[in-house]
């Protein structure tokens, strides 16, 4: 078996009891690797670690051009072992190869390759004042950012997190979700090789509560906390992070709305929603989950919807053919089949789809769900979507922010007037018209309501992990 130990002032190291736990492939449901399991003396060692590294190393020190050709050399490091990163996020979690090779890792490359460039060219502000001074900002690192990461995109989000704190000369302790830990020990090992100095990217494995999640977001030597994971978690880690004062941006749970009108393209708008929910088995807090459709086109598109479900491949996600992979671990298969055995006592009808081997869910289209069923405002993190025939714009638009959540949604219309008017009334982070996970990693992201506190994403990000400050000065 494999192993994977956490990354601790530029060496990796096994925790010191020797602890250690498994990482289950979801498609043998076999052990495929070992890993240290660490807690509050690894995190302690750790976040020392990123404050020396902090305090009195190079990187905050060595200008953003310097970082940032360290940042490009780790970037090309992480796709010249493209194969490496991506089997290890589809062994942890069951991700076709096509999704973690193809697309989460060169994404992964692109946030090291984005917040790199971003901090070296993004000006900041001068304001002349008509008093006789002007004032300046600068942006500078506040010293140690704690990160906790979920399991549904392990490296990618990883490293939407690392990549803007370490470009803007901060040093970083990761703490990846359980159930993915492989490729964060990667990354890690390749960001010692790209020439980061030690301390700079420590990563500690571990579980949350009572374990190496908790210590860390607890820890007094830290400066800022991003997470990303269940709204219930946030307002745990929020409470941590309130004890010291330290500023968190949390990114939360989800449960998009995707709504088709009558004029919409039909064609571009099955195939955006058929990816919108069942792109990594559902597991996306964006996922497309409750799913809205005009009346007159309700038939037709449902039909079309179905037939593009059934005909997805499912199998082993190393294989290149597979387009649908088993979900991430037992106890979230228990979760989501709860959801598909439930559809009934709810008032709602399994169109099609259904539980599949092992832990396995086919795609599942649930019709006659009321509202206010469980599926309708629950996030279910899987391949289940529900699909409800609406007749007005202002009947959907109600419908669609009907949840706690308020993270993204989408619009399928031909109607240019209708498409902003909508956008503008919908509670939500992102609104996609015509489209579904389109980024742009200047623009913001993060959610409303039970889906987040704050925003990253380019300037939003440097916000975050810098300490604006003003310098006013007399000119006269
Ligand atoms: P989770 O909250 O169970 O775990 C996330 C991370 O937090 C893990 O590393 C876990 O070990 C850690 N953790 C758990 N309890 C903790 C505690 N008490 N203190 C400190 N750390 C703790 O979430 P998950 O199941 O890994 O991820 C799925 C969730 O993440 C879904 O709700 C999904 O919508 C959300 N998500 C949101 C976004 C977004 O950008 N808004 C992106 C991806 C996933």
């Amino acid at each position: 078996m494999e192993f994977f130990g956490h990354v601790i002032d530029g060496a990796e190291v096994k925790s010191a009891g020797g602890e250690t736990f498994a990482s289950v492939d979801p498609y043998t449901r076999e052990p495929w690797a070992e890993v240290a399991l660490g807690g509050t003396a690894e995190v302690d060692l750790a976040v020392t670690a990123a404050r020396r590294a902090f305090d009195e190393g190079p990187w905050p020190r060595m200008g953003r051009a310097e970082r940032g050709r360290l940042l490009h050399r780790l970037a090309d490091l992480i796709l010249a072992n493209a194969d490496l990163l991506g089997l290890a996020d589809t062994r942890d979690m069951g991700k076709p190869i096509t999704q973690s090779r193809g697309n989460d890792v060169p994404r992964a490359a692109d946030n090291f390759r984005f917040f790199a460039d971003h901090a070296r060219l993004t000006p900041a502000e001068t304001l002349p004042m008509d008093s006789g001074h002007h004032a300046y900002t600068r942006y500078d690192p506040v010293g140690v950012a704690a990160a906790v990461a979920p399991w549904n995109f392990p490296l990618m989000l990883e490293t939407w997190k690392i990549a803007p704190a370490l470009a803007w000369g901060n040093t970083v302790v990761l703490k990846p979700a359980e159930d993915t830990p492989a490729s964060a020990t990667i990354l890690a090992r390749l960001a010692l090789e790209a020439g980061l100095p030690p301390g700079v990217l420590n990563v500690v494995h571990g579980y949350g509560p009572d374990s190496a999640g908790q210590a860390l977001t607890e820890h007094p030597g830290i400066d800022r906390i991003t997470f990303t994971g269940e709204s219930a978690t946030g307002r745990v880690i929020s409470a941590a992070a309130a004890r010291h004062l330290v500023p968190v941006s949390l990114e939360l749970g989800g449960k998009g709305a995707n709504a088709v009108f009558a004029d919409a393209d039909l064609g571009n708008a099955v195939s955006w929603s058929i990816r919108a929910i069942f792109t990594n088995a559902g597991q996306v807090c964006l996922a497309g989950s409750r799913l809205y459709v005009q009346r007159p086109i309700f038939e037709e598109f449902l039909a079309r919807f179905t037939a593009a479900a059934e005909a997805m491949r499912l199998g082993d996600p190393k294989l290149e053919s597979t387009e649908l992979g088993p979900l991430a671990s037992e106890t979230h298969h228990r979760k989501v089949r709860g959801y598909v055995e439930s559809v009934a006592d709810e008032g709602g009808t399994v169109h099609s789809g259904g539980l599949g081997d092992g832990w396995f869910v086919r795609p599942t289209v649930i019709t006659g769900m009321p509202a206010t069923g469980r599926h309708q405002r629950e996030e279910i993190f899987g391949p289940v979507v529900t699909v409800t025939p609406f007749d007005t714009e202002d009947e959907v638009v109600a419908l669609m922010n009907g949840t706690r959540y308020g993270l993204n949604a989408m619009l399928f219309t031909e109607n240019l007037s209708r498409a902003h008017r909508v956008s503008a009334r919908l509670r939500a982070g992102t609104v996609w018209v015509n489209c579904f996970f389109i980024r742009d990693l200047r623009a913001p992201f993060g959610g409303a309501g039970d889906s987040g506190v704050g925003r990253e994403g380019g300037t939003f990000s440097r916000e975050f992990f810098t300490e604006p400050k003003a310098v006013v000065m007399q000119i006269s």
